[in-house]
């Protein structure tokens, strides 16, 4: 509320009757000074009489409702309030506040009310003259929020400039800092006053520091484009730190700079984790690049994003080349389906995996690598891609080819004489009987059962051999399983007497290598017998689980170990502990059944509880 009452100190009153009608006042000059001049009861209960130039609605009629013509309904109350104070103390007073004027529209007025006397010293009537002050309250009005508006931003800039962290400055065209926010005059260790109005010197800038932001500051004029640059600065609580800053030009109301602002952000702990990113990338090719194995990094998608050197050494591919076309169609055209499957499952998957397979070499001969692909992941846990490493096992692969077609040649030429050996041993069997000859039957059954055993080891070495070059034959036919264990029964019962063998074999029809399935239960039959004690039962079953068949050969021997588990199927595997330390065998026994199960589709696993026993089982497809 902007208005206010003045009490005039002027004690005499200026009119008194009977100089002149009050009436007769409001058409004298003195009316002429006043934008509307009106005579008011003693009491201000009633208006007499309105006299104006337009202002105010004139009228000439006496009336009590002049606070609701000519005030407006929001301000009455404190408009009487204020008069009925001013009017009890009977002298000339003077009261800005808004009037409705003749055109309905607010306005404003300075009213000054001048009490006529009479000879009584008794207050007749009030003589007021109006002026109309609405255009000069409106401006200063404007003005008043203008200000307002303006100390709002300035609050509001304050606030935003105080509480970053980034610096904030203005200099003016001499190079001196007309503002400085909090940050910078920490900083610097200054207060406002010691720093503002100062030049870079002053407030610490080494020369070719202060020379370096005045040139940039000139071109910033000359151009009256913003620039960018980066320096490091002392702080005086954190030390050296590097800025990232922006100068920009303020132009005034005819486009001129008038100023330059800037703004600095501390980017040193950016600066800081890029430095050891890149020292930890260097690092990293370094060792990519000094090694001799192939090494190359995926994205998370299963894009190439690295391939060090030596790829392109071994492939004849540049390595751009090589990120843009990979290395899958270098595989060995016996190995590709499968790399590529595992791929493209270790990408779905997020997962570790490893592999043997054969590229091509830039000189067109054939390389076997072994690869190891390592997920990696971002620091919120999703997936990254992998690290894939791949070491050239091509000579070990040749060696190991080698010792394969030795053991096989000798296998097969051991078997030539071992076949004319058990003729031999048959027929002197027959002999024996027929002679009577108990001792001699016996010992020739022995050597016979040792004869068998020996076909059986040539026999595991072979296919051995053959799975290794993948030259395995397959013989497949339609036949009852449980036949084949009525068959295994007889067979094993006759001459297995160190143990109690319980068949539950019923009538479930395959297509497999028959020869092949006698052959993996006969292992694992076999196996059982050698590990677990002497009177101990073996059982071995078939059954129909899941739709398909499984037959499991159960004994309560000694078990295996957990981590042992899955090793005990790989080639040449043997666990190592007091109760199979000197159990006689070379560990290809399970790797066949394995890979015999696997070529039929089927699969092989373990159950077993250490002390307890073990139950070995195989599933396959029924026909
Ligand atoms: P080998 O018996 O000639 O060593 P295998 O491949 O048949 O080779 O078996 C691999 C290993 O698995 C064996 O050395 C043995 O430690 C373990 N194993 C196999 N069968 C059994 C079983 N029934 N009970 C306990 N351990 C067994």
């Amino acid at each position: 509320m902007n208005a206010y009452l003045v009490f005039i100190p002027e004690h005499r009153p200026v009119y008194r009757k009977p100089f002149m009608e009050p009436e007769n006042i409001l058409t004298t000059p003195f009316a002429a000074a006043f934008d509307a001049v009106f005579n008011m009861s003693s009491d201000w209960s009633r208006m007499l009489s309105l006299k104006g130039t337009g202002f105010l609605q004139a009228t000439d009629t006496p009336a009590t409702g002049w606070l609701h013509q000519y005030i407006p309904e929001e301000d009455r109350a404190w408009v009487w309030h204020m008069i009925r104070e001013a009017v009890s103390g009977k002298k000339k007073f003077r009261l800005t506040h808004p009037v409705l004027t003749a055109d309905g529209s607010t306005g404003w007025a300075l009213s000054t009310a001048i009490p006529v006397m009479d000879n009584q010293d008794q207050v007749m009537e009030w003589l007021v003259g109006a002026i109309d002050i609405t255009e000069s309250h409106r401006s200063a009005d404007m003005a008043r929020t203008a200000m307002q508006v303006a100390e709002r931003k300035i609050r509001l800039y304050e606030t935003i400039t105080a509480s970053t962290p980034d610096l904030i400055y203005v200099f003016d065209l001499n190079y001196r800092f007309t503002y400085a926010n909090k940050a910078l005059l920490a900083m610097w260790g200054k207060q406002w006053n010691d720093a503002i109005e100062k030049g870079l010197r002053e407030n610490g800038y080494e020369d070719w520091h202060a020379e370096m932001h005045e040139r940039e500051m000139d071109a910033v004029r000359k151009t009256k484009r913003p620039i960018r640059g980066e320096v490091s600065f002392p702080h005086a609580v954190l030390g050296r730190r590097i800025y990232d800053y922006i100068f920009t030009p303020v132009f005034n109301e005819t486009g001129d700079v008038e100023a330059i602002a800037g703004t600095a952000r501390d980017i040193t702990d950016i600066r800081n984790a890029e430095m050891k990113i890149a020292e930890s990338e260097n690092r990293f090719r370094n060792m990519a690049e000094g090694t001799d194995v192939l090494i190359n990094v995926t994205d998370g998608k299963g894009a190439n994003i690295y391939f060090n050197r030596l790829w392109a050494v071994v492939t004849g591919r540049s390595v751009p080349e090589l990120l843009a076309s990979g290395w899958i169609d270098l595989v060995h055209p016996d190995d590709k389906t499968r790399v590529e499957r595992l791929l493209t499952g270790s990408i779905e998957q997020k997962l570790r995996w490893k592999s043997e397979f054969r590229i091509v070499r830039s000189d067109g001969s054939f390389l076997w690598l072994l690869l190891q692909a390592t997920p990696r992941f971002h620091s919120d846990g999703s997936f990254a891609g992998h690290i894939i490493s791949l070491v050239d096992i091509t000579d070990i692969k040749e060696n190991e080819q080698r010792k394969n077609d030795f053991i096989s040649t000798i296998s097969h030429e051991l078997r030539t004489p071992l076949t004319a050996a058990s003729g031999f041993v048959e027929i002197l069997q027959a002999r024996a009987a027929s002679d009577g000859d108990q001792h001699a039957a016996a010992m020739l059954t022995i050597v016979d059962k040792q004869l068998d055993k020996m076909t059986r080891m040539l026999h595991n070495f072979l296919n051995a051999a053959r799975f290794e070059s993948s030259n395995m034959h397959m013989r497949i036919e339609r036949f009852d399983i449980g036949m084949l264990l009525h068959e295994l029964e007889d067979e094993l019962k006759a001459t297995v007497t160190s143990h109690i063998l319980s068949f539950k074999s019923r009538e479930i029809w395959i297509d497999a290598d028959r020869e092949k399935i006698a052959q993996v239960i006969h292992n694992l039959v076999s196996n059982a017998i050698k590990y677990a004690p002497a009177g101990s039962a073996i059982i071995i079953e078939c059954a129909i689980v899941n739709g398909g068949l499984r037959l499991t050969v159960e004994d309560s021997g000694p078990g295996i170990r957990l981590e042992d588990q899955p090793l005990i199927f790989t080639r040449f595997y043997r666990v190592r502990n007091t109760q199979t330390k000197y159990v006689p065998g070379f560990g290809i026994g399970l790797f066949i059944c394995s890979e015999i199960i696997k070529a039929h589709n089927g699969q092989i696993a373990v159950e077993s509880w250490p002390g307890k026993g073990s139950a070995f089982y195989f599933t396959l497809p029924v026909a």
